[in-house]
């Protein structure tokens, strides 16, 4: 079936090289352009854990989309695939915060030096790239610099998060948490220099907690059993296990999230729609959908009790300081709201999904994929 544009235009078939496309997000992404368009997909990835599923020969798009098991630190093919391909999406980066505190360097070297040779060959080859930032570019809120109940920290002002005029506000060196968003923010500032002085057709995406299924790995069992995942990836890991949820310096971080179908639909229409996508940065997240950590931990505790038949008496909470958590280092980011007005006025896209909806979704993928597993692994005997 023919596809159209925001302005009416049949949209053509694409050739989409989609670099880390074998993670949370690519796997989302490819199973949307797979099953709701008819462009081709070249996956270059590490892993292909994630998008096993789309390999079977059965599925009508088989001809649509190949895996290539290639580390962009080192493979001279990465290249060759950007130059036959019409779009690059970049994805590929280590962005579990666990990393940013205990491996710094590792961190600046795959969210900056490893993304450089991307931006080029598209800037030589004319090529238009959609990279992924981060919303952790922006950092702390002004507010959080103001005494605890001063009246201007409810003045969206000093904690609303805007594409063109907020400013990035990072810690001290020594919080090493900030390497992953420093890196983003100078891959955000080469890729904008090679725009204006090279004419890099270029879209910045800055997720904000996008989750969903699929997301990072449960530990001990499809991930290492001292990794620490992503926030949602932790508390799933505790419901599964029947642990308490740990709450990182007692749980008052604030954070908006999206769901990863709801964000998916805003990047297919930045890939269909390069002339009101080029030249932009696109927060992209749920402003509606703010909570605490600890009302986060809350409400995945109520959700999974439903979901799993578990009782909601035998869930629970405990403090734990951000120290033993991440070790030395880690600092945080107090809120983060996005500003909506530019992906609302150049793409038409609102977030639809409530927080309690994407839980419940997700929490009962999470149920389904590894309550069996968990059972497996807590009844085998420790070596
Ligand atoms: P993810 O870790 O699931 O996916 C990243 C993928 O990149 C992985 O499959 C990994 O194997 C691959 N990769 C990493 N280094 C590579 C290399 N050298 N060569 C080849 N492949 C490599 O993470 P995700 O959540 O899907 O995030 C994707 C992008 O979005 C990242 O750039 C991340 O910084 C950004 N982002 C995501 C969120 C979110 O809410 N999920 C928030 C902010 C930013
Ligand atoms: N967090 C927590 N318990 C956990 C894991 C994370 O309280 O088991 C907190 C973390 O300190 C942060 C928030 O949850 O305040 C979100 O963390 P995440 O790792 O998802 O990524 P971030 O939004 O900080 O990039």
């Amino acid at each position: 079936m023919a596809r159209f544009d925001l302005d009416g235009k049949e949209i053509k078939p694409l050739s989409i090289c989609l670099i880390g496309g074998g993670g949370f997000i690519g796997s989302h992404l490819c199973e949307k352009l797979m099953e709701e368009t008819s462009h081709k997909v070249i996956v270059i990835d590490v892993s292909d854990e994630k998008i096993k599923h789309l390999f079977n020969q059965s599925c009508s798009w088989f001809n649509r989309i190949e895996f290539h098991k290639i580390n962009i630190k080192n493979d001279s093919r990465l290249e060759s695939l950007i130059k036959i391909s019409d779009l690059t999406i970049n994805l590929a980066a280590i962005c579990t915060p666990a990393d940013y505190n205990t491996r710094p360097l590792d961190t600046i070297f795959s969210n900056f030096v490893d993304a450089i040779p991307v931006v080029k060959y598209c800037t030589e080859s004319k090529k238009r790239l959609i990279h992924f930032s981060t919303c952790e570019v922006y950092g702390k809120t002004i507010g959080s610099f103001l005494p605890k109940n001063h009246p201007l920290r409810q003045d969206p002002d000093f904690y609303l998060l805007k594409e063109d005029a907020s400013p990035c506000v990072f810690g001290p060196i020594e919080k090493q948490r900030w390497s992953y968003a420093c890196a983003k923010q100078l891959i955000e500032r080469l890729i904008y220099g090679e725009s204006a002085e090279n004419g890099l057709k270029f879209t910045i995406v800055r997720p904000f907690n996008w989750i969903g299924p699929r997301m990072d790995f449960i530990p001990g069992v499809d991930g290492p059993s001292e990794g620490i995942p992503r926030v949602l990836a932790c508390f799933s890991n505790n419901l599964l296990r029947g642990e308490p949820l740990k709450l990182v310096d007692g749980g008052q971080s604030q954070r908006t999230f999206l769901y990863i179908k709801d964000a998916i639909e805003a990047v297919v229409l930045m890939i269909e729609n390069p002339s009101r996508a080029n030249g932009q940065i696109f927060n992209v997240g749920n402003p509606n959908n703010e909570v605490t950590m600890k009302q986060l931990a809350d409400m995945m505790i109520k959700v999974y009790a439903k979901v799993s038949g578990v009782s909601e008496a035998d869930l629970s909470t405990v403090d734990i300081s951000s120290k033993d958590f991440y070790g030395e280092g880690y600092d945080d980011s107090d809120k983060r709201i996005p500003d909506m007005t530019i992906i609302n006025k150049q793409l038409g896209w609102n977030p639809k999904t409530s927080l309690e909806d994407l839980l419940e979704a997700t929490l009962s993928y999470q149920h389904t994929t590894y309550s069996e597993a968990i059972k497996n692994a807590i009844s085998k005997p420790s070596l």
